[in-house]
């Protein structure tokens, strides 16, 4: 619940969930009951995931205060207790300084949640995502304008946590191996190029499905997705965002267009061939465009 220790005027910020975001969460072993599976108390336990520290850095140069946003649910359920959960933000935030990383302007988080057995924690709360309350407490605290700001996590309930207090649906970013955005590190170059803070060239280029609802099955959608990671991993090639719908693929890489192309012809090779092992015919349209 503690919030930042400095303040400046109206300084735009880019939210962060922590669990899954920032650091390592689901991959590690179940700790004791009632804490479950995903939580996350023992500060010994935490690694920051592959590129968020470098991520984080860059933002904070191009004048981003930083803040973490995370739902705590462990403490309502008795599973860790106000001070472990601290203590695991404090150990995250040491950890990103000693790879290269910023202070962090903030760390808020809810140990609320309804179903909870503390008595204490154990209700709803306008803290707790999907609900705006932390990143409206950073507004008013560190002096965030949340016009300029935008938000990074791998739930849907953040996503939703920033729509809600008024950021723009576009500036929340979903992360995750299906998600328009692989990882916080790609994420944040998103977010770079975006507000003009980066001179590295961006090449944004699609593909069409071979039938306007050809992508309509959501299976099929994330698998293109994670396809276009896999692809663009084994490459060097930075994919800063992929976008699908069911008509098409949308992707923005670091580079140019020779990179863009080729990254898109071996996601449709790929997934083509994939497509015909179920018995399906081609995904795609002639044409990269
Ligand atoms: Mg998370």
């Amino acid at each position: 619940m503690s919030g930042g220790s400095y303040s400046q005027r109206m300084k735009p910020a880019v939210f962060f969930d922590r669990d899954d975001t920032l650091m390592e969460c689901n991959s590690l072993p179940a700790p004791p009951p009632p804490a479950k599976q995903g939580d996350v108390i023992d500060p010994k336990l935490v690694r920051v995931l592959p590129g968020v520290a470098a991520g984080l850095e860059s933002l904070a140069q191009a004048g981003f205060a930083l803040v973490v946003v995370s739902n705590q649910g462990v403490v309502a359920r008795g599973g860790g207790t106000c001070e472990q959960v601290e203590a695991v933000n404090d150990r995250l935030r040491e950890q990103i300084l000693l790879e290269g990383g910023p202070v962090l302007a903030g760390m808020y988080y809810c140990p609320f949640h309804p179903q909870g057995r503390v008595p204490e924690f154990a209700c709803e709360h306008e803290w707790r995502k999907p609900a705006p309350g932390m990143l409206l407490a950073a507004e008013r605290e560190l002096g965030i304008d949340l016009s300029r700001s935008w938000l990074v996590g791998d739930a849907t309930r953040d996503i939703e946590a920033g729509v809600n207090a008024g950021l723009a649906p576009e500036r929340c970013l979903l992360i995750g191996p299906e998600a328009p955005f692989a990882d916080a590190g790609a994420a944040a170059s998103w977010i770079l190029s975006q507000s003009g803070a980066t001179r590295t060239p961006s090449t944004t280029m699609s593909m069409v499905a071979a039938s306007p609802d050809g992508l309509s099955d959501p299976g099929v959608r994330a698998t293109v997705v994670a396809t276009a990671h896999g692809v663009a991993e084994r490459a060097g090639v930075r994919l800063l965002k992929a976008a699908i719908s069911p008509g098409m693929l949308e992707v923005t890489i670091e580079g140019g267009r020779l990179a863009c192309l080729g990254l898109l012809t071996e996601v449709r090779r790929i997934t083509n061939h994939w497509s015909g092992t179920r018995g399906g015919g081609p995904l795609w349209a002639g044409e990269e465009g």
